[in-house]
């Protein structure tokens, strides 16, 4: 991966300077300048009167004192900028009034150098009922479109299967038919059916199967979070039911689109694609204990 390229561009809308206040004037020192990449979790203090914004989208209070968002993973491009601002609450002023903003460009490996998927004829042939892949875009736009205003977010999350790392996060990759794509999500190794724990509190709000993603479930944490479980054996858990951090929701499996057995693992943010692993590392430092 490519170094990250930083420019900081400040936007003043315009005000006069005397409604400029210190503490927005501090915020450009607190945005993560430095450590930014592709699917990362961002972590900004919260202030009072002002709400974080990149890409319009609104970041999510962890804590009273800390909030989030997740840089995202598209497919369209080589690189994504993310627009990082801030608005203000003030009742004095238009509360869409953006203060200043942040312009990060985030690197990504390139697809030109996508390994090819091995794919088993037999897995190939099964996978390639494009009406029934893009009925099931459709159901699952539908699922991760949904919001829940839950305080489940706000506690520490657990890692769902103890195994190793066999394919990483935003490795670009090609189909049989040439198609390019990044990967969206972690794979871990589960040669045999394993256990599956959930990764954090939350509802079922999915769990079924699918053509790519074969047995699937979908977990909402609340505040925009969803994490994604692909390609299981078992589904031990239905739409609706509550769940706790470990709790075992299924095994491991190889169905849907796969080389071989092996969980794939995905963290999604208001449609951002997350790195799970290093998403669960830093949230460890910042999320509520008690
Ligand atoms: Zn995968």
């Amino acid at each position: 991966m490519r170094g990250i390229q930083t420019t900081i561009i400040l936007v003043l809308n315009l005000l006069p300077s005397y409604l400029l206040r210190m503490d927005q004037v501090a915020i450009m020192y607190l945005l993560p300048q430095t450590s930014l990449e592709v699917g990362e979790l961002i972590v900004v203090p919260n202030i009072d009167k002002m709400n974080w914004l990149m890409d319009n989208k609104k970041f999510e209070r962890i804590n009273s004192k800390l909030s989030f968002a997740v840089v995202g993973l598209t497919t369209s491009a080589y690189e994504t900028i993310n627009q990082i601002s801030t608005e203000t609450t003030y009742k004095w002023l238009q509360p869409s009034r953006k203060w200043y903003s942040q312009r990060l460009t985030v690197s990504r490996p390139q697809l030109k150098d996508a390994s090819r998927l091995r794919l088993p004829t037999a897995v190939w042939n099964k996978v390639n009922d494009n009406n029934q892949i893009k009925l099931d875009r459709e159901v699952m736009a539908n699922v991760l479109s949904s919001y829940d205003d839950s305080d489940d977010l706000l506690k520490c999350m657990k890692h769902p299967l103890p195994s190793h790392r066999v394919s990483k996060f935003a490795s670009p990759r090609y189909l049989p038919n040439g198609h390019a794509y990044y990967h969206t999500g972690v794979d871990l190794r589960a040669y045999s059916p394993t256990p599956l724990g959930a990764m954090a509190d939350g509802k079922v709000v999915f769990a079924d199967h699918m053509v790519t993603p074969g047995n699937l479930i979908v977990l909402s944490h609340g505040k925009g979070l969803f994490s994604r479980y692909m390609h299981l054996s078992t589904i031990n858990v239905s739409v609706g039911d509550k769940v706790k951090a470990g709790q075992i929701v299924g095994l491991t499996g190889q169905t849907g689109r796969v080389e071989a057995p092996h969980l794939h693992w995905e963290i999604i943010w208001k449609g951002n694609h997350a790195d799970p692993e290093n998403f669960l590392l830093q949230w460890e430092r910042t999320c509520d204990r008690s």
